[in-house]
């Protein structure tokens, strides 16, 4: 784990980012908002209450970016849960060991995993995102491994969201074909994330820092990054969360990075939203975000609802989930029979979600929309 991201990080305590954020001007606003190239400074101004101002400009300066980088494609893919056992209890997520819930536990069969794939396969899908909780012991490396070697029969780009791996489990998946890997750090605020993370490995806040890293260093081609929003202020980790993605872009310069915005709102009833986001502070963030991450991947999940998600597809979004069920089985093998990890809020079928990014102008990409971007670093 490089130490020189630890020391990026700690060289932006919370009350310097939120101090910078309330003292910005409208004129920093509109000096951050003319410029070519920004830095994390004009993030600051971009995050500010002055900027509220301004979110049409920004709007705009999204956009154009945007297509500039990613032309009129949004990227489409499924998740698909392997398993729903997890040992690790994160105080927002219904399938954290102490959340209590009763509902079915258990590790797809390789058999159904295949009947899933199939089912999304026969959607159009051509990208999937394997997913397991931190089961180290139900759902170990050979297990994931073998669901990788599955998906990528039906599918051409298979990545996956599971617990933290070391450099070689990472280097192992990639033999079997994974291209992607999403890892959220939840929060990057240090004392926040303890109080969050009782119990297992994931409690390590830089095993987990470092873990993108590694999938990087690997030869993993797709790297996601994330903050889930309403832990702390947005703003705060809205800023990690851009110089944890500058610092990705650099030194992991074969890959193409990605962040993405999930939001908290269905938690467990032993939890409550510290610091709930709003819909104008979540558009606010993405904009801000891509004025200083022009050719970062922006991901928009179905936990969003569908009027707010159809209005940030030309805001910068450029990929999309769609048709999703958070639960092992949801697509054909159990239904809702198994225990899911949150709500969701866009229950469109992939064909809607396809016709609705079309109407605006867009072209809905199910195979990998990082072509165009492997062949320039690898020709
Ligand atoms: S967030 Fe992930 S690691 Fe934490 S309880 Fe949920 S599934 Fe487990």
């Amino acid at each position: 784990m490089s130490e020189e991201l630890i020391q990026t990080l700690a060289s932006w305590p919370r009350e310097r980012i939120l101090d910078g954020v309330q003292r910005a001007t409208l004129d920093e606003v509109d000096a951050a908002l003319a410029k070519e190239e920004r830095t994390p400074r004009d993030l600051l101004a971009l995050f500010s209450p002055a900027a509220v101002a301004r979110l049409e400009p920004m709007a705009r300066e999204a956009q154009r970016l945007t297509r500039q980088h990613f032309g009129r494609t949004i990227g489409l893919y499924a998740p698909l849960y392997l398993s729903n056992i997890c040992g690790a209890d994160c105080v927002y997520c219904g399938y954290a060991v102490r959340s209590r819930n009763r509902e079915r536990r258990l590790n797809l069969t390789p058999e159904q995993i295949r009947r899933e794939c199939e089912a999304l396969a026969a959607h159009g899908y051509q990208s999937v995102l394997l997913l397991t909780g931190e089961a180290p012991k139900a759902a170990p490396l050979d297990y994931i491994a073998e669901g990788v070697r599955i998906a990528r029969e039906y599918f051409p780009s298979v990545a996956i969201e599971v617990y933290s791996l070391d450099y070689d489990d990472y280097k192992r998946l990639c033999a079997q074909g994974l291209d992607g890997v999403t890892i959220y750090m939840e929060t990057y605020d240090r004392e926040v994330y303890q109080r969050v993370h009782l119990l297992g490995d994931k409690r390590d806040y830089e095993y987990r820092l470092g873990a993108i890293e590694r999938a990087g260093h690997a030869g993993v081609r797709r790297l996601s990054i994330g903050a889930l929003l309403g832990l702390t202020d947005w703003r705060v980790d809205g800023f990690y969360l851009a110089l944890h993605a500058l610092y990705l872009q650099r030194v992991c310069w074969k890959s193409a990075v990605s962040v993405s915005f999930p939001r908290l709102l269905h938690v467990p009833e032993r939890f409550q939203v510290p610091e709930m986001v709003s819909d104008r502070e979540m558009v606010q963030l993405m904009l801000a975000l891509r004025l200083v991450l022009p050719e970062a991947g922006f991901n928009l999940s179905t936990r969003e609802a569908p009027g707010l998600r159809d209005r940030l597809i030309p805001l910068g979004v450029t990929m999309m989930s769609a048709g999703s069920s958070t639960r092992p089985g949801g697509y054909q093998t159990y239904g809702d029979e198994t225990l899911e990890q949150f709500a969701i809020e866009d229950n469109r079928s992939p064909a809607e979600i396809a016709e609705v990014i079309r109407a605006q102008g867009y072209d809905p990409v199910w195979k990998d929309f990082d072509q165009a971007f492997d062949r320039a670093v690898s020709g």
